[in-house]
């Protein structure tokens, strides 16, 4: 799954918690759940009629099962659901109660039964119009028409919205579906259709069996939608949309044909299914789903249409590599339990991440993935993070097991430093036995540490424990001596990195480093003790000791060698440079180092154009101009930070240079939204020619310049250009440029304007299938209205919220509340009206979203400070 919100409820340490999950091997006996495991599901027949004008639909069910021990009591999930006609092998049973609390159904038999049996039984249910089990999604056809679609979204626990069903990941089976339709609606299903049978205006479709897998993977889409396919080696591809669209898909179709053969060589196991589709569901569905064989996106991260940018390009590619390797790590080999859903998820993003950098080097897909370790590295940074592993004790918490920061991002980047250390081509070893061995079955942790193991000789298992079962990282201390020939000796030790106070815990790690001297290649050192000793070349050459920056810790050096460091800043190697960049930025945080540090760094940067580390520096200095609004020091800061960045600014213009690489144009928005953020007239003036322009001439800009040109264009508007722009949006026939033209708008720094934003984001001008941009729209304003945001945010809060599944929802206010508005209000307040709006459950995400809320309002003040002193130095004077 991707971009779905990610929280946790539970949080135990492994050691807080049973044996059975910590450490080892899968075992489907001891797997957790609450499922007894003394009757299990073999295969299942179900047959639905959905009713989308209705919400409801009715379904008949056999579930052919194996009973371990004799029982007469049977366990399975349902939810919402009412059973009928109940039967074991034909005859009624003793008594059924569901309980909708529970999601469970028992069902008691006359006689306890031991073997294969067959479960029968009728029912009714219900159609969500949030992503959660079957749902009715509507949204706007080309010619202004309203249409609806089906869809489904199982993962975590909702395949028992739509079917009654054993719905915890360790109980594997075969699913046969049938579903009855409009005739004139197409179906997609896990595997392909077996046959069609149209009576009247309704057409009844059987598909295939599926292979044995979880519940959670199970999909149907149905709905007016058309396909583009192809068929490469022995797989068939679709890529699916609502009729009109599908030739948006060309682009994913041509992808999905190139990943696929990519991860059969990868895992030297081919997929094993006869087709991959790809569904483009409009709006209602965030990211999208790895279902086996069937994977379903929001249409924005799937489609590709002329309106779409590089940007967009690259985040349908990387999307679909991740749900792709999901077809082996999750689908193939499914983790045990919620506990380990970070090994489908970090081992998606990191694969994702290496095949997109694999398949177009000129992406430079690292340097990008540096953003999401930064986040993931700023999350783990407080005290109240979590470890990676986390027992989930009971499954309807599964839902929430999903956290962007740590399950993905820490994970995948613990991966790829694993991978490092290990070598690239022992690793893949490690991952095939890995994935030959546990096809078709689940998998723990232990498992996937064990192969990799066996294939390095290296005791992964204890290299890898402490970063998956403690929070945080550590903060490597270095401390260089020198000969008197030069030649540079380090001492390294190691603590736990916060943001605020000091680990009591003494908390310490196994850390893969990268050391590298000058520009010679980077050498690897396990450090596993408090404090160790090595050689690392002259002194007068610059030091990294994460290397490329691959690592997950942060490096703090001595003066000394820092001062060298920055010296030899302009000609250090890239991977290096963002590394040190991060790091000193991060230390100025925790107030380990110095702001004067850190723009010494920015300062000689001079017209080097290395777009990662411009990005970190002008995400640093946005962060300080926003500090330092309504100070005294505000128009100083400004001055020197136009100042900072007005020279590459000028070197990379307005237009993009013939061969550019992809992140030299993410840097030259970056540059132009700031350069116009920071009052630089000369900036706004162009914006506005240009967009003067494209009003008359709509090709006069090409796709990738949109969306900064509108930003700057909404940012500065006044009432004329406003309505221009607003009229831009309604008219708009691509969804893309559609959500370009509105999010414009709400960057607006005119108030009476930004009032008529939050009007327009509550209206119901916005078409169905964008129905997560009247959220976006107001928390957009935040930015240059937090309070005008803020009081929309309150009294609307169920409609922002409305296309967020059920469960999810607390924990989404838990988090975005103090993400957002930490800068609105009083920080008493809003946790007092956040915890008034969320169940205890989410109290320990909320905590977390506060701390860094104190953390970002105490540096405000710190920054203020520490920007006007170095100000008022003279030592920046002239640049
Ligand atoms: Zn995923």
């Amino acid at each position: 799954m991707l971009n779905r919100t990610r929280f946790y409820f539970a949080a135990l340490c492994c050691s807080l918690a049973p044996a059975a999950w910590c450490g080892a091997p899968f075992s489907f006996d001891s797997a957790p759940g609450r499922l007894p495991k003394n009757v299990v599901p073999l295969s299942y027949d179900v047959a639905i009629v959905p009713n989308a004008d209705a919400l409801e639909l009715a379904g008949t069910e056999s579930v052919r099962l194996q009973f371990r021990t004799a029982t007469a009591t049977l366990q399975f999930n349902s939810l919402n659901e009412t059973l009928s006609h109940v039967l074991l092998d034909g005859k009624p049973v003793k008594s059924v109660s569901s309980s909708d609390e529970q999601q469970l159904t028992t069902v008691t038999l006359t006689k306890p039964a031991i073997g294969l049996h067959t479960l029968s039984f009728s029912y009714n249910g219900k159609i969500e119009t949030q992503p959660q089990g079957l749902f009715a999604q509507k949204y706007t056809k080309s010619g202004g028409a309203q249409g609806v679609l089906l869809s489904t979204q199982m993962e975590a626990t909702d395949a028992r919205r739509m079917f009654p069903c054993w719905d915890e990941p360790a109980f594997r089976a075969y699913f046969r579906l049938t579903v009855t339709v409009p005739k004139s609606w197409a179906t997609v299903g896990n595997m392909p259709i077996a046959r069609r049978t149209v009576r009247g205006e309704s057409a009844t479709v059987s598909f295939e069996r599926s292979p044995k897998m979880p519940s959670y993977l199970v999909v149907l889409t149905a709905g007016d939608l058309r396909e583009v396919s192809a068929t490469r080696g022995a797989t068939r591809f679709g890529v699916w949309a609502v009729a009109g669209h599908e030739q948006d898909g060309a682009v994913a179709l041509a992808s999905a044909q190139d990943i696929l053969g990519d991860y059969n060589d990868y895992f030297a196991y081919p997929y094993p299914l006869p087709k991959l589709d790809s569904i483009a569901v409009p709006g209602g569905f965030s990211g999208a789903m790895e279902n086996w064989g069937a994977i379903t996106y929001n249409d924005q991260v799937l489609l590709v249409s002329p309106s779409s940018s590089m940007q967009d390009r690259q985040t349908v590619f990387s999307i679909q590599a991740h749900e792709m390797a999901h077809q082996w790590f999750g689908d193939l080999v499914t983790m045990s339990w919620w506990d380990d859903t970070w090994l489908n998820e970090s081992f998606a993003s990191w694969l994702a991440a290496k095949e997109t950098a694999a398949r177009y080097p000129a992406w430079r897909w690292w340097e990008e993935e540096d953003e999401s370790k930064e986040s993931a590295m700023a999350a783990d940074a407080r005290a109240t993070s979590h470890a990676i592993e986390q027992h989930v004790t009971d499954e309807l918490q599964a839902a929430n097991s999903f956290d962007s920061d740590i399950t993905y991002s820490k994970g995948e980047a613990l991966l790829r430093m694993l991978e490092a250390y290990i070598g690239e081509d022992v690793f893949r070893q490690g991952i095939r036995t890995y994935i030959k061995s546990r096809a078709y079955s689940n998998a723990a942790a232990a498992d996937l540490w064990n192969a990799l193991k066996d294939a390095s000789g290296k005791n992964i298992p204890a290299v890898a424990a402490p970063w998956i079962e403690k929070p945080g990282f550590p903060l490597v201390h270095v401390t260089a001596a020198c000969d008197s020939s030069g030649n540079r000796s380090l001492t390294l030790s190691q603590k736990r990195f916060l943001l605020n106070g000091a680990d009591a815990t003494g908390a310490q790690w196994q850390v893969p480093l990268r050391i590298r001297s000058g520009s010679a290649a980077p050498r690897n050192l396990l450090l596993d003790t408090q404090e160790q000793k090595t050689a690392a070349g002259r002194c007068d050459e610059a030091l990294s000791v994460n290397a490329d920056a691959v690592g997950y810790y942060r490096v703090q050096y001595d003066a000394d060698t820092l001062a060298v460091n920055t010296r030899l800043f302009p000609t250090a190697v890239d991977g290096d440079r963002i590394a040190l960049l991060d790091d000193q930025w991060a230390l100025v945080g925790s107030g380990e180092s110095s702001l004067q540090n850190f723009l010494a760094l920015a300062s000689s940067m001079g017209t080097d154009r290395d777009a990662r580390a411009w990005q970190q520096i002008l995400r640093a200095l946005a962060v300080i101009e926003y500090a330092e609004r309504g100070s005294p020091g505000s128009k100083a800061f400004t001055a020197y930070a136009r100042a900072l960045i007005k020279p590459v600014a000028d070197q990379l213009g307005w237009d993009a240079a013939p061969q550019e690489t992809p992140d030299v144009g993410d840097l030259r928005d970056t540059l132009l939204r700031d350069l116009s953020r920071w009052g630089d007239q000369a900036t706004i003036d162009e914006a506005r020619r240009r967009f003067a322009a494209f009003v008359q001439d709509p090709q006069a800009l090409s796709a990738d310049a949109q969306s900064t040109l509108l930003a700057i264009v909404g940012q500065n508007a006044d009432a004329a250009t406003f309505a221009q722009l607003h009229r831009l949006a309604k008219d708009a026939k691509d969804q893309t440029f559609l959500e370009r033209c509105y999010v414009a708008l709400a960057r607006v720094r005119d108030p009476d304007l930004a009032r008529q934003v939050v009007q327009i984001a509550l209206s119901d001008e916005l078409p169905p299938q964008a129905n997560t941009l009247s959220r976006r729209l107001i928390f957009t304003l935040a930015r240059e209205h937090p309070q005008l945001s803020w009081d929309a945010y309150i009294a609307n809060l169920d409609h922002l919220m409305k296309s967020v599944a059920s469960e999810e929802r607390p924990l989404r206010i838990a988090e975005q509340t103090p993400a957002v508005y930490w800068d609105a209000l009083p920080l008493d307040q809003l946790e007092a009206w956040a915890r008034a709006n969320i169940p205890p459950g989410a109290y320990d995400n909320l905590a977390r979203g506060m701390e860094t809320a104190h953390h970002l309002a105490a540096q405000k003040v710190a920054l203020v400070k520490a920007a006007d002193a170095y100000l008022a130095t003279a030592t920046h004077a002239a640049r």
